[in-house]
């Protein structure tokens, strides 16, 4: 184990802010993981866990360790007729998993195919796309809290999944590491195709095959979403605001042309893109910062923008829908 002091953390956060970190290390095993936060913890530094860094925004320098989280492996724990149990080290890169599952034919998180970052932070924020949602496949996770290294595991109920959302993105936010992920996922075909970007794969009928929908979903990212390799960016940065069926009336009577879903639970989503786009964002460019031309919720840093610029940008862009359509958005990605 090598700690590295003033460490740039640039290329390890997909914003690719210029940033440094008191403390860096690289961790390849869970042992050395407890041992490192024991020994920073008692010296009161402050932790970061940084998987893929594609849903954070660092405002500044981190006074502390940053814990870089590469623990690799995923095993299949059990499995009958129907479906197949794997437990994911944290580590693990979330894309790498889907195409375990796609390989074997385990159906459940094709639609979350080329999702950026690692499992570990999967269950952070629930992460979906198209329909599907981490929670639909969790089974447990384990892991630990930094305070005093108590280890835990916490089952679907106890992880209080939301929208976006989890216990541990709130009440236990930096304060409890994730180390393993296990899934749950089925043996027996069950697409949901009812995405628009989607449609075409309905068209193959009984041909549609897990590797399909894979490839197609690809595809489609692909030419949607700016690659963060590219160019520099977290993904939406704000979250799909939810609204009470009185708040959507009054809406569409100002604006009839808007979309909106409606969830299970009663709530109305609206999607935060396309409030933007109304605000003239979409494409929009100051200086380095821009909300990306084919999807406004998306920002992007062109090369050297720095946060501030990044905070001001979506700060502007956050009041004129509040003026416009009297919707506070909400962040999703996490700053530090
Ligand atoms: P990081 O950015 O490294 O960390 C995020 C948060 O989780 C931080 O608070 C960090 O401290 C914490 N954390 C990380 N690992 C652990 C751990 N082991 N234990 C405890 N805390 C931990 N998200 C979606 O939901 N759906 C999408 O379709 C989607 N598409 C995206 C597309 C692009 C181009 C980009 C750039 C991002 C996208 N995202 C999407 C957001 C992002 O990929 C996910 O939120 C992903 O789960 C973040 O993983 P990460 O490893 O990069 O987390
Ligand atoms: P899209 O298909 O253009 O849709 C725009 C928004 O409308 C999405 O946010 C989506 O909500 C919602 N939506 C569209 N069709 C829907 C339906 N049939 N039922 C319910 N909600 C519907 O979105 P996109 O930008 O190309 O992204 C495709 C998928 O990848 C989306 O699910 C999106 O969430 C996900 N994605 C997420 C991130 C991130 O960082 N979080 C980044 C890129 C893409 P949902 O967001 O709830 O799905």
């Amino acid at each position: 184990m090598k700690i590295k002091e003033n460490y740039s953390l640039q290329e390890l956060n997909t914003f690719k802010i210029d940033v440094k970190s008191k403390y860096f290390i690289e961790i390849e095993n869970e042992s050395d993981l407890k041992e490192i936060v024991k020994e920073y913890k008692s010296k009161g530094e402050k932790i970061l866990l940084l998987g893929g860094g594609s849903n954070i925004l660092f405002t500044k320098d981190f006074d502390g360790l940053v814990v870089h989280l590469i623990t690799k492996g995923i095993d299949i724990v059990s499995q009958d007729d129907d479906s197949v149990l794997i437990d994911c080290k944290a580590g693990e890169e979330w894309d790498e998993v889907v195409q375990f599952a796609v390989n074997n034919e385990y159906y459940g998180i094709e639609n979350l195919s080329l999702i950026p970052g690692t499992i570990g932070a999967a269950p952070i924020q629930n992460i979906g796309a198209y329909g599907a949602e981490l929670k639909d496949v969790f089974y447990s996770l384990d892991g630990f809290y930094t305070a005093d290294l108590v280890e835990k595991s916490f089952s679907l109920g106890e992880s209080e999944f939301g929208y976006r959302d989890s216990i541990f993105k709130s009440e236990l936010k930096d304060k409890f590491i994730i180390t393993s992920v296990k899934l749950r996922l089925s043996k027996e075909k069950n697409f949901k195709l009812n995405y628009r970007d989607l449609a075409d794969l309905n068209k193959l009928r009984k041909n549609i095959t897990i590797k399909k929908v894979r490839d197609h979903i690809i595809k489609v990212r692909e030419s949607k979403l700016p690659n963060p390799k590219v160019i520099g960016n977290a993904g939406s940065f704000y979250k799909n605001p939810e609204i009470s069926a009185k708040q959507l009336t009054n809406l569409i009577d100002q604006n009839p042309d808007l979309p909106y879903f409606k969830s299970p639970d009663r709530k109305i989503k609206l999607p935060a893109g396309w409030l933007i786009e109304q605000c003239g964002w979409k494409g929009k460019r100051e200086g380095d910062v821009a909300s990306y031309h084919r999807q406004a919720l998306i920002i992007i840093n062109y090369g050297n923008a720095t946060s501030q610029s990044i905070l001001n940008f979506t700060q502007e862009i956050k009041d004129s829908v509040i003026s416009k359509f009297g919707i506070e958005l909400e962040t999703e990605v996490n700053f530090y």
